[in-house]
């Protein structure tokens, strides 16, 4: 691609406050990068406190009204969202490989979360059921009936930049609540096309209000506001700790989704090639920068020499390039920031002894892909209380910790200060066959 194409797509992002497209009140920009090639592919309003205090009034002001919408009409709304977004599928996949660097086939995956969450909240419209109570006293009856709370606060990280915010905003504006949407910087573009979809299916003013920001600015006013009374944040740990302390000195309503170390267990009996797809796809898919992501093997001794044969030549396969070429299947990491984490986590690795089986490296091939690229790496003759097997890496970084059993396998399992995810892969004892059957039968 020339560099006058590149220009061309270039965009100039606003925030929507109460209705409007709006420049930034101070008018600073942030650059966004494809992580691929450096190539700018946004500009994006680096808001202050006083845009912030717009969309907050707005969605105060909006929220008179939209609580008072019946649920199932605003249900509807995003019936016509999931269409919207059915339609433009293709093309919100292709801007989330430019905008954050994952590849095709999970920004493809990603968009479709954002589909299936609005078909799911439309019908919630017509679902908010209430409850009946018997009552002890004569003459009295109790029901407990649904309320929207009022002004949400949504907090996104880059990672999933179309899946998250819907698993937010659609619950959020079903239950009649308004809201303001502050995504994260490094992915804006989707948070952008999102909020023009939910204008174009006809949410009234200030129902939805965007404002791109710095979390230390924009982030921080919005968990001191009183105008805001719930705060719904994906992100890492750190950032999330210091949310709920600042959200409980005033008792907002809070909801928290955070980082994890997140283990695959690979027992003697295990179908080795579907335990080598299942952590492939687990620790390097989207580079490794998922919540979910597997950065622990947890392998019985009995196996553990083939299974890491097996993807040690799985591994080797893995074609790294620009998300947006269906051949590639790992992309760059997000950012030079994230990129210097991965690489400062692979020395702790290698200064505390871990074995470096392949990878370790920034991967590059020139001009072409100049990116934040690292290869695949793994680790072997890792101790469970070593760093790379207790703190979140966020990277294409797996390690592999040998045991003797079971009973030791979930025991490491659990020896993080949070797991978040883990599996299993071993044969099914007979007495669970019979499901093992049914959901063959059903597949
Ligand atoms: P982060 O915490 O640095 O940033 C996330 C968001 O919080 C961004 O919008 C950022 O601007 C904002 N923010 C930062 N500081 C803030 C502050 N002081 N006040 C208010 N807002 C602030 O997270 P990140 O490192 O960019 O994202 C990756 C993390 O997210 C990983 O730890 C990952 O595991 C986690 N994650 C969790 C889930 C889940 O569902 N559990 C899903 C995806 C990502």
């Amino acid at each position: 691609m020339s560099d006058s194409d590149w220009r061309q797509l270039i965009v100039r992002l606003m925030n929507f406050i109460g209705g409007q497209w709006c420049e930034p009140i101070e008018g600073r920009y942030d650059l966004d990068y494809n992580p691929a090639t450096f190539e700018v592919y946004a500009e994006v309003p680096d808001s202050s406190e006083q845009d912030l205090d717009l969309a907050l009034n707005a969605a105060r002001n909006a929220f008179k009204t939209w609580r008072l919408v019946p649920a199932p009409a605003r249900g509807e709304m995003l019936f016509r969202v999931a269409h919207m977004l059915e339609e433009r599928k293709e093309d919100l996949a292709k801007k989330m490989c430019l905008d954050m660097g994952k590849v095709l086939v999970e920004a493809r995956g990603d968009v479709q979360e954002g589909i299936d969450m609005a078909y799911y909240m439309a019908g919630e419209g017509r679902r908010t059921f209430g409850q009946t109570t018997p009552s002890e006293l004569l003459s009295k009856f109790a029901m407990a009936l649904r309320d929207p709370i009022g002004v949400a606060a949504i907090i996104t990280p880059w990672n999933f930049p179309m899946a998250i915010p819907t698993w937010k905003i659609f619950p959020a504006l079903v239950t009649g609540n308004t809201v303001v949407f502050k995504p994260d910087s490094k992915a804006p573009v989707l948070a952008y096309e999102l909020v023009k979809i939910l204008q174009e299916a006809g949410f009234p003013k200030g129902t939805v209000n965007l404002v791109f920001g710095q979390g230390k600015t924009v982030g921080e006013a919005m968990l001191a506001d009183p105008r805001v009374d719930l705060i719904s944040f994906t992100g890492s740990t750190q950032t999330g700790r210091h949310i709920a302390a600042k959200a409980g000195e005033q008792l907002k309503r809070v909801s928290l989704e955070l980082g994890g170390k997140n283990a695959i267990i690979v027992l003697n009996d295990a179908n080795l090639d579907l335990a080598v797809d299942g952590i492939v796809w687990s620790a390097f898919g989207t580079t490794g920068q998922r919540c979910t992501a597997c950065s622990r093997i947890i392998v019985q001794e009995g196996i553990h020499d083939e299974l890491k044969e097996r993807l040690l030549d799985r591994m080797k396969t893995l074609k790294l390039g620009e998300g947006r070429n269906e051949s590639v299947d790992v992309g760059p990491l997000v950012s030079q920031e994230a990129l210097n984490k991965v690489e400062r986590y692979v020395a702790i690795g290698r200064g505390e002894g871990a074995r470096l089986e392949i990878g370790g490296e920034r991967w590059n091939q020139g001009a072409d892909s100049p990116g934040w690229y690292y290869l695949p790496t793994l680790f072997t003759d890792v101790n469970p209380s070593m760093r790379i097997a207790q703190e979140e890496i966020f990277g294409p970084v797996l390690s592999m910790i040998k045991v003797k059993d079971l009973d030791e396998a979930v025991r490491i399992n659990n020896q993080v200060t949070y797991g978040l995810s883990s599996s299993l892969f071993r044969k099914i004892p007979p007495r669970k066959r019979g499901m093992a059957d049914l959901t063959q039968a059903r597949a």
